[in-house]
């Protein structure tokens, strides 16, 4: 069965997607690695290299709520930080810094939380776990100088107001980063992602996290996402000045980004 989605009104999107990641929600990192065979961490990797997070930012994490691009960009500027101390540039870590996440649903910040506690990493002033809507964020006009959003906005019911209220919050000089599962063009490997989205991961879904029905609509939800030029022109139409994409494992996902200039 599938949620039939292209049926339902889009009030009752935003309550979907909000029972799928509540179901999804514990056995969330499994199936992430089990299903991009582990490359999920390296995307986000490439992700926050793109951001070239620095000692002082202010950024945003939208959509955040397990921490993973979080904690990499809080390590990212640690380790600025660590090579200032050492040359003298500076006399504290993390100078300010602030990472908010922000996530609509409240058990995905939980994970993100608990994982934080994990680490040891809890008591820290620099991640700020927020629960907000990314079409209607709380964070004023030009207080970010960075924001990503990985694997969210596909879920997010307008997404010209995603984009809209990014470039809000966003100071001049601010960077837009969006990771997403993509569009998949080469042909023989577009065959075989299909039989392998089709078929091969609601099985998963219905093995490992006992629930077909999610990861139906997620690859679903792949298919209907714009493609990558469209995307791009949507962002550019949001107010970004050099936007570009790019694509990784041949366009299964993509990082398109874009300043606020
Ligand atoms: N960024 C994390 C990662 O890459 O592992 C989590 C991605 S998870 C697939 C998608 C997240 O988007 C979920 O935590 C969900 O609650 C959140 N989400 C969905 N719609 C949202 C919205 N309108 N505003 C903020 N977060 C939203």
């Amino acid at each position: 069965t599938s949620f039939g989605f292209k049926e339902v009104h889009e009030e009752e999107k935003s309550k979907m997607v909000g029972n799928v990641f509540s179901s999804v929600a514990s056995s969330y990192d499994l199936m992430n690695d089990f299903m991009s065979a582990g490359l999920h961490r390296l995307w986000k990797d490439r992700l926050v290299a793109k951001l070239h997070p620095f000692p002082g930012m202010k950024h945003l994490d939208v959509a955040g709520g397990t921490g993973d691009i979080a904690f990499r960009v809080l390590e990212s500027i640690n380790s600025v930080s660590h090579s200032a101390l050492r040359c003298g540039v500076t006399d504290e870590v993390e100078g300010g810094s602030r990472i908010y996440v922000c996530d609509i649903n409240p058990k995905m910040l939980s994970v993100g939380k608990k994982r934080a506690a994990e680490r040891g990493i809890d008591g820290s002033p620099v991640l700020q776990w927020v629960e907000g809507d990314a079409e209607a964020l709380s964070f004023p006009k030009g207080s970010m100088d960075g924001y990503t959003i990985a694997f969210g906005i596909r879920n997010v019911t307008h997404i010209e107001k995603a984009l809209s209220e990014a470039y809000r919050v966003l100071k001049k000089g601010g960077r837009f980063l969006c990771l997403e599962l993509s569009h998949v063009e080469l042909p023989i490997f577009k065959e075989l992602y299909d039989y392998y989205s089709f078929s091969i991961i609601p099985a998963m879904g219905e093995v490992v996290a006992g629930d077909r029905d999610s990861y139906q609509y997620l690859v679903e939800s792949i298919r209907r996402f714009p493609k990558q030029e469209v995307f791009a022109k949507m962002i550019a139409d949001a107010g970004f000045q050099k936007v570009e994409y790019e694509n990784l494992v041949g366009g299964v996902v993509a990082i398109h980004s874009g300043l606020k200039i």
